[in-house]
């Protein structure tokens, strides 16, 4: 298990490489049939919690319906 530290520099490279895709004038999102591929795997991992509607990944403390939508982000397990 990531402790929050861990959480806050993930999320803070995740802010970076989509910051960099912005600079660049890089696509920021995904084709949505990479990002249904993504979330599927997710659904299927154990690392994933439902808390109502949202799913959360317990590994980066992510929401994954978006996480998964952007380019640069990557499973902290290396699953996608
Ligand atoms: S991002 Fe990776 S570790 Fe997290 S729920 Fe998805 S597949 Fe599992």
């Amino acid at each position: 298990m990531s402790t929050f530290l861990d959480k806050l520099k993930m999320a803070g490279e995740s802010v970076k490489a989509i910051a960099t895709n912005v600079i660049h004038g890089e696509e920021v999102m995904v084709e949505p049939k990479v990002s249904e591929s993504r979330l599927k795997i997710c659904e299927e991992c154990p690392e994933l919690t439902n808390l109502g509607a949202m799913k959360m990944c317990k590994q980066c403390g992510c929401t994954m319906q978006a996480k998964v939508k952007f380019d640069g982000m990557r499973c902290p397990l290396g699953k996608w």
